[in-house]
């Protein structure tokens, strides 16, 4: 029964403090959603005691009913905020309340911009929502007590904000956490309960467990009443929802405080029987691409909460979807292992993602701008879909957007779709070219043959791309073709004359081809005569089945190893440079590197000895301006 240990005081790990001087100071222009999150807090410790006792009943104890209790002393200008639910150790308290145990942290501080109303918003989406007591409060004492335990194991622990805070252990009958805010001079007006059962009313309607105020007249203060309608909007039929309530449920699950790109309410029934709400943010999360983060579904079995970021019930292209299943027939004591391998969570998921997908195609062809908004935040993400989904793989290219030679500037706006109704009769393949960026690509001495022929090719400039094109071989019947790989088809696009001239011009250039093969030896494969260039002296081709240079690249910069292979070299035979060349010259080794060199560089490529380079290059240059004068 030792509980007169002293009172141990304590300073908060360097983030919190930074974190808490943030809330104070910058974070005040919407203070409410502290009650917000003691309310989500709360109501999640009910989930897991409720969760723990399925396997451990004694942890209920009297088995009270699990509600919240929300109350103020006007007089003393302070909120109490009770929950029934699984209680805190004392090393619990320290851990999750002192420390910041999440690496989400130091993240969140890195990431906030500076913008209140944005900024605000990320103190949810972190998981450090405890903290925003301070917003209002400043003096703040928690007494918790674990389910399970003896009553002398409570403990209380209390803190100004500023930088410590102090802990004890405490007697404690009731299971359970309860937090006591001492407001600040300038917030009293939250001292109010009519103030706060509005702010429950915007922000907690939903939360299925009671919870409770006492009531407002003094002389029937011992009675409780319910202030949240506690209805789980989703299962609510579509009719009677109105898109404000809609909207509210989407904030209060996103902590988003944009109304969504769209909303997807949808109840099946029938032998696999489930509601699924669901809603695509108008901005990416920032966490997007982060591979730790939350998905965004909540599973809920019969109204009852079961576990938050339900990997399982969407595929990873679509991590971005915000929502909730309720499934009628799951069993409450479901883990995520269970879910992995569940047929009728497969079932959900792929009705899921037909439903999203179908309602993004619809948003393609009947509302274009937004659609254009959506694929500016999250196409990228889209893309992973063609690799990942083979089932929905045609719905998913409909749904591509790129940036293309026939397109005026970098916007990805051309479909696939766009890109075949254009195509000339005689042309056979869609032509694309990947570069590290737009202006790599739409530069490329690749695409000067398409230009100069008036052939449109699709500029992929995301990394992403690379593994698109090799997922998504063709739409339409028709090839995607890299326009730097392989041999080029465009004969329908010559005329026999040309063909011919250019035959011959090959047959005469066979002997300088030959040579500068010999003098470049292991840096390259071959060396050729060009059909695609009219503007530059020479380029780098893929051969038809190796990498390429952009994805090689990538792999590299992602510390992977890449497949060596060589480039084809292909030279240019009208350019002046090309023209003077002859195997003779006695500059030829020289003038084989630069050629080489450059054309590397135009890929986008980092010259492994670029002062080698520079010297040859100088070379030439004062060469020739000792000749021309
Ligand atoms: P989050 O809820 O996203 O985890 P919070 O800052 O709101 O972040 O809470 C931090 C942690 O403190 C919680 O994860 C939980 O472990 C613990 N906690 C907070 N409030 C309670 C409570 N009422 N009962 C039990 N544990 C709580
Ligand atoms: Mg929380």
């Amino acid at each position: 029964m030792a509980t007169d240990q002293a009172v141990e005081r304590h300073s908060f790990q360097t983030e919190v403090t930074q974190l808490l001087h943030l809330m104070i100071h910058s974070l005040y222009s919407n203070k409410e959603i502290f009650l917000r999150e003691l309310i989500s807090n709360g109501s999640d410790a009910c989930d897991r005691l409720r969760f723990s006792a399925l396997t451990e009943e004694s942890l209920m104890e009297s088995g009270d009913e699990l509600s919240l209790l929300v109350s103020v002393d006007k007089k003393a200008k302070t909120i109490t905020v009770r929950d029934n639910g699984i209680g805190m150790t004392r090393e619990e308290v320290v851990e999750n309340i002192g420390t910041i145990a999440r690496s989400g942290t130091r993240q969140f501080l890195d990431s906030l911009s500076g913008d209140q109303s944005a900024d605000a918003r990320l103190i949810g989406q972190f998981g450090v929502g405890f903290y925003s007591v301070f917003l209002v409060a400043d003096k703040v004492e928690l007494v918790s007590r674990r389910a399970g335990e003896a009553p002398d194991q409570g403990v209380r622990w209390t803190s100004d904000g500023s930088g410590e805070y102090t802990i004890e252990n405490i007697e404690r009958a009731d299971r359970g956490t309860e937090i006591t805010l001492h407001l600040r001079k300038d917030d009293e007006e939250f001292a109010d309960a009519f103030r706060l059962r509005s702010i429950i009313g915007k922000y907690s309607d939903h939360i299925s467990l009671p919870i409770r105020m006492p009531d407002e007249d003094e002389k029937k203060k011992e009675e409780l009443e319910t202030v949240n309608k506690g209805s789980a909007l989703w299962a609510r039929a579509k009719s009677e929802i109105s898109e404000e309530e809609y909207n509210q449920f989407y904030s209060t699950i996103s902590y988003d405080t944009e109304t969504p790109l769209a909303t997807l309410h949808n109840r099946v029934e029938g032998n696999l029987e489930y509601i699924s709400l669901l809603f695509i943010p108008s901005k990416a999360p920032f966490d997007l691409w982060d591979r730790e983060q939350r998905h965004g579904i909540n599973l809920y079995v019969r109204r009852i909460f079961i576990l938050d970021d339900a990997k399982y019930l969407m595929p990873s292209y679509l991590r971005f979807v915000r929502g909730v299943v309720d499934a009628a027939d799951l069993p409450l004591n479901v883990s995520r292992e269970y879910l992995q391998d569940n047929k009728d969570i497969e079932r959900i998921r792929n009705a899921s993602v037909k439903k999203i997908l179908a309602e993004l195609k619809r948003l393609a062809d009947k509302e274009p701008e937004e659609y254009a908004r959506f694929w500016k935040e999250y196409g990228k993400v889209l893309k992973e879909g063609l690799v990942e989904d083979h089932d929905n793989q045609k719905t998913l290219a409909d749904l591509l957007r790129f940036s293309s030679t026939h397109g005026d500037n970098d916007t990805q706006d051309v479909s696939l779709t766009d890109y075949v109704k254009r195509m000339p009769m005689k042309q056979k393949g869609i032509y694309f070219i990947t570069a590290d960026s737009h202006s790599a690509a739409s530069s490329s001495p690749h695409l000067e043959i398409f230009r100069k022929n008036d052939i449109e090719v699709l500029l992929l400039s995301d990394p992403v791309d690379e593994w698109l094109v090799t997922s998504l071989n063709e739409y339409d019947d028709k090839t995607l073709k890299s326009v730097a790989k392989g041999a080029l088809d465009l004969d329908d696009f010559t005329d026999d004359e040309k063909k011919k001239e250019s035959q011959e011009r090959e047959k005469d250039l066979a002997g300088l081809v030959e040579k500068i093969e010999k003098l470049l030896g292991e840096k390259v494969k071959s060396v050729r005569v060009s059909h695609r260039l009219t503007d530059s002296p020479a380029c780098l081709v893929a051969d038809e089945q190796d990498l390429g240079g952009n994805l090689e690249r990538i792999l590299q910069s992602m510390g992977q190893e890449a497949p060596e292979a060589k480039p084809i070299m292909e030279i240019n035979p009208d350019h002046p440079l090309i023209r003077q060349l002859t195997p003779e010259h006695d500059k030829l080794e020289e003038w084989s590197m630069v050629l080489f060199d450059q054309a590397a560089l135009s890929e986008g490529a980092k010259l492994s000895q670029p002062a080698a380079y520079v010297q040859r290059v100088n070379d030439l240059l004062t060469r020739a301006s000792l000749l021309a004068s």
